[in-house]
């Protein structure tokens, strides 16, 4: 609208410059030229990597590849699928190449396909490990969706297979890369409402299907706090910016509930950090959605409501005498994250959630087990 009319003031103007001396079919060849030089035209793209998506399941088709076809640092080249049918669909959507579509037996001959630079996990949990060590072996940079695996030595192995092959491995933290969690983080760091006391962080929902893998220890590694309570550990370390030194947990699942037959349903733990900071945190699977991280400091208080949704978070700012809330603008989560890691190969850098990141994250889970199944504090190295 704005475009279209700032050309017609632009013609208007043009045309009573130049009076009636040209004929038209003049007039009309430098009036393009003159409107093509005001209209701003974006750079061509410059070199993206390719990225082959393992696993079409919900996240893949409904967040990251709509994702990926924004980047401008990346873009789909292969997928990896156990269903053809769906596979060549998706396909045709994305400009894909038939012969780049592998199914999990002949997933390695990636290898052999230098379109492909980056490997993008996106399987059950349980699967996370096998799928990055073999993208490793074939030679590619490997992108793992939360969590990192679902067990200490899987993420341990995962980091020496990228290590071998001396290729990069980051771990989908998405939270890290979209500005209102980054703004908690600076609000945290800078002290504007003094010095942080105490971290609250919730996650949950009403999962459904009782069939679906989340709910399958094997595949899912744990219940909620595998899949969501992830997020609230990882607020309360990037919140809090230190790593936990204690942690106490308790577990409830509610009786012959036919969706936790393996895993557990809800788990509250707290945190200690070496600074004093006490943090307490939330993860369900049997509550309405719920995701809010609040930061309780000593001239005020800041929170995120809701914290990990894709799309709408909220940040409020208290004070101590009135409550505001900044004006952030959003940017998608996926888009800025796949960004990051493709600008972290092409620049050889860290990038900022590495393996050594989920691994942390794994070590700290592991002990929120322990803790609920035992009753006792169990200290973190
Ligand atoms: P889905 O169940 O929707 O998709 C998983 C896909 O994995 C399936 O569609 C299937 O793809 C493939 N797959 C291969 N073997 C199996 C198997 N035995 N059982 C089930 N699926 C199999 O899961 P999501 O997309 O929700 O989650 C995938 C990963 O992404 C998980 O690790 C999860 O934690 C993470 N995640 C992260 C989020 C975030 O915000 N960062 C949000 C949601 C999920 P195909 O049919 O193509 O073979």
């Amino acid at each position: 609208m704005f475009d279209s009319a700032k050309k017609e003031i632009t013609r208007r103007g043009f045309m009573t410059k130049l009076g009636g001396g040209l004929v038209a079919a003049n007039l009309a060849g430098v009036f393009l030229k003159d409107a093509a030089a005001e209209v701003r035209v974006p750079d061509p793209p410059g070199k993206k990597l390719g990225y082959a998506i393992v696993g079409l399941g919900n996240l893949a088709i409904w967040q990251i590849l709509p994702a990926i076809a924004k980047c401008e640092k990346s873009k789909v080249v292969a997928l990896v699928s156990g269903h053809p049918d769906k596979a060549n669909k998706i396909a045709l959507r994305y400009g894909v190449d038939p012969k780049n579509i592998y199914n999990y037996e002949n997933y390695d001959t990636i290898k052999d396909n230098p379109e492909v630079d980056v490997i993008y996990v996106v399987l059950p949990n349980s699967m996370h490990a096998e799928y990055t060590i073999r993208g490793f072996k074939a030679g590619k940079h490997v992108f793992c969706e939360k969590p990192m695996a679902t067990s200490v030595a899987d993420c341990q192995a995962m980091i020496d297979a990228g290590n071998k092959a001396g290729k990069k491995l980051m771990i989908g933290y998405r939270c890290r890369y979209e500005p209102y969690n980054q703004a908690m983080i600076e609000m945290a760091r800078s002290q504007k409402l003094g010095p942080v006391k105490i971290i609250q962080t919730d996650a949950g929902f009403n999962i459904a299907d009782p069939t679906q893998w989340r709910l399958n220890k094997a595949m899912a590694g744990g219940g909620s706090l595998m899949d969501i309570g992830i997020y609230a550990l990882q607020a309360c370390r990037y919140l809090s910016g230190e790593e936990p030194t204690e942690v106490n947990a308790m577990e409830y699942t509610t009786p012959n509930d036919p969706r936790f037959k393996e895993v557990e349903e809800s788990i509250n733990f707290q945190l200690r950090f070496p600074s004093g900071v006490l943090a307490n945190a939330t993860s369900s699977y049997g509550c309405e959605y719920r995701s809010h991280f609040r930061v309780l400091a000593t001239k005020g208080y800041f929170e995120l409501d809701p914290a990990m949704s894709y799309t709408a978070l909220r940040m409020r700012v208290y004070d101590g005498h009135e409550l505001s809330e900044p004006n952030i603008s959003p940017r998608d989560h996926f888009l800025s994250e796949l960004e990051h890691f493709s600008q972290c190969v092409m620049e050889d850098k860290q990038p900022l959630t590495p393996g050594e990141e989920g691994l942390r994250d794994m070590k700290i889970l592991m002990a929120i087990y322990e803790a609920a199944r035992t009753g006792k504090t169990i200290k973190l190295a």
